[in-house]
C-alpha cells in the first residue's frame, strides 16, 4: 500500500495537507464500512483501498462484509436488476429470507459507536439495529437509481428512511426521500496495482502471455460477466468493426462472490465468441490487478457498453491510462466522458461499431480523447478526492446545520 504522500507528485501537497486538517476534526471516531462482498466490482475495489488511506490519515476506519447464503445473493441480485429497472420480480419469501440474513448478521455484529456506513441494498436492513445503539447510520448506493421497479423499492423505502444521510453516485440518481442526499461520485487509486505506472516490458509479456498479437489492434472490455455489462452486445460490435479492420478483442473479467449470475453470462459469451480465435474471453481471478492494467495499457481502445451501470469505475481507471473509450451513455459514464472531447459516448451497437472502427482509423484523434480524458480523471475522480468528500461527509454528520470549517477555528457544535 502507497503512503498517503506518495500522492502529492500527482496532486499537490495542498490537497493531501487538508485531508489531515479534515481527519484531525474526526479524532475518536470510530467509522465502519459494511458491503456484502470482499472482492469483485466496484464497490470492494474503492474500499480496498480507501479503507487503509484513511487509516494512515489517522481515521479510527474499519471495513466488515456481511456473510448471506446462495438465496440470499440470488434475491440481492434481483434486487440490483430491478433498481437499475429490469423487471424481475421477488416473492414474499425471498424478502422475508432477505430480513433474516441481515438479522442474522446483525446479531453477529460489532457495530462501530460512531458511523456506520452501509454499502448497497444488501446490508441496508442491518439499520435495524440504528435505535438501539444510538449511533450515526449512512447508506451510500452505487447503483442507477433513474428508473426503478418500484416493488423493490416500496420494500426499500423504509429502511432507507432509517438512515441519517444517503448518498447517490450522480446528480440523476437523487430520488425524493425523508432524507437528506448527497452527491459524491466514486474514484480510482492511481497508485494501486490495477492503475500505477507500468513498464512497456510488462505490457508486453502480459499480451504475449494472452496470446494477443502487437501488431494488431486490440479493443478490450474489463467486466464482471454480467448481462448489464452486455458482452455479447460487444462481440457483435466488434465482429462489425472486423469485416473492415483485422482486430482482436479481449472480454476480461472475473466474478464477485454477491453475483451468481456470472457463470451463465460467461458459457453465453463463450458459446457467442465461438471459433474465432481472435476473440479472447478471459476468465480472471481476484488477484488480477497487474495484469488488468497491462491489457488496457496494451489496447488500442477501451469499451464499455453497458446497458445499466453505477458509475462505471473501468472507464476512469482506462482514461487514466490515456487510452481512448467508447462507452455506453448510461449512469455515471457520462460523468466521466464527454462525448468526442474525453471519450466517446455511444447508444447501440450500431453507433460502439460505427466509432470504433472510427478510433482505430484515426489513432491520433483517439489518443488526443485519451489524453483528455486522464486530465478529467486527474481532476474528478481520484481517491484524494473521493476521501475528502467522505471525511466532509462524515464531519457533517456531527456537525449538523453547520458548516465544516478545517482552517484551524472550529464552529460551535461539539460532538
Ligand atoms: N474488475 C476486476 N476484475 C475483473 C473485472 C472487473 O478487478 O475481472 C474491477 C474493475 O477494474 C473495476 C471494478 O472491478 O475496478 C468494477 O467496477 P465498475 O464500477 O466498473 O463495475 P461494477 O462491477 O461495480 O458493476
Amino acid at each position: 500500500m502507497p503512503d498517503i504522500r506518495d500522492y502529492t507528485d500527482i496532486v499537490g501537497q495542498g490537497v493531501i495537507e487538508e485531508l489531515f486538517l479534515l481527519a484531525e476534526r474526526l479524532d475518536g471516531k470510530e467509522i465502519q464500512n459494511i458491503n456484502s462482498t470482499a472482492v469483485g466490482g466496484g464497490v470492494a475495489e474503492i474500499l480496498s483501498r480507501m479503507i487503509p488511506l484513511l487509516k494512515q490519515l489517522g481515521v479510527n476506519a474499519r471495513w466488515d462484509v456481511i456473510k448471506g447464503d446462495e438465496r440470499f445473493f440470488s434475491t440481492t441480485k434481483k434486487m440490483h436488476n430491478a433498481l437499475h429497472g429490469v423487471d424481475s420480480p421477488i416473492s414474499a419469501d425471498e424478502f422475508e429470507h432477505f430480513v433474516q440474513v441481515n438479522r442474522d448478521n446483525a446479531a453477529d455484529m460489532t457495530f462501530a459507536k460512531d458511523v456506520t456506513f452501509i454499502h448497497d441494498p444488501q446490508p441496508i436492513a442491518l439499520v435495524e439495529r440504528k435505535t438501539e445503539l444510538g449511533s450515526k447510520w449512512l447508506w451510500r448506493c452505487h447503483i442507477d437509481f433513474t428508473e426503478p421497479r418500484m416493488q423493490v423499492m416500496d420494500f426499500l423505502n423504509p429502511y432507507i428512511a432509517q438512515y441519517d444521510a444517503s448518498v447517490f453516485s450522480a446528480p440523476a440518481f437523487s430520488r425524493h426521500l425523508p432524507i437528506p442526499q448527497v452527491l459524491i461520485s466514486p474514484s480510482i487509486d492511481p497508485l494501486s496495482e490495477k492503475n500505477k505506472d507500468i513498464p512497456q516490458s510488462v505490457v508486453d509479456a502480459t499480451l504475449a502471455q494472452y496470446g494477443l498479437d502487437r501488431e494488431r489492434p486490440i479493443v478490450t472490455q474489463i467486466s464482471r460477466f454480467d448481462y448489464l455489462k452486455d458482452p455479447v452486445g460487444v462481440i457483435h460490435a466488434y465482429r462489425k468493426v472486423k469485416k473492415y479492420i483485422d482486430c482482436q478483442l479481449v472480454l476480461a473479467g472475473g466474478g464477485a462472490t454477491d453475483d451468481p449470475e456470472g457463470m451463465q453470462v460467461l458459457a453465453e459469451v463463450r458459446e457467442a465468441a465461438a471459433d474465432d480465435p481472435d476473440i479472447h474471453v478471459l476468465f480472471l481471478p481476484p488477484s488480477s490487478d497487474l495484469e488488468i492494467n497491462a491489457l488496457v495499457r496494451g489496447s488500442s481502445v477501451v469499451l464499455q457498453k453497458s446497458l445499466k451501470e453505477g458509475f462505471g469505475l473501468t472507464v476512469s481507471e482506462a482514461l487514466w491510462k490515456g487510452r481512448p473509450v467508447i462507452a455506453s451513455a448510461v449512469g455515471g459514464i457520462p460523468l466521466q466522458i464527454a462525448h468526442k472531447y474525453s471519450g466517446i459516448l455511444t447508444h447501440s451497437i450500431d453507433g460502439t461499431a460505427y466509432y470504433l472502427k472510427q478510433l482505430l482509423q484515426e489513432p491520433e484523434y483517439a489518443e488526443k480523447l485519451g489524453k483528455n480524458g486522464r486530465e478529467h480523471v486527474r481532476t474528478n475522480f481520484l481517491i484524494t478526492r473521493h476521501i475528502r468528500d467522505y471525511l466532509l461527509l462524515f464531519l457533517s454528520v456531527f456537525y449538523p446545520g453547520d458548516i465544516v470549517r478545517f482552517d484551524g477555528a472550529r464552529n460551535d457544535a461539539t460532538p
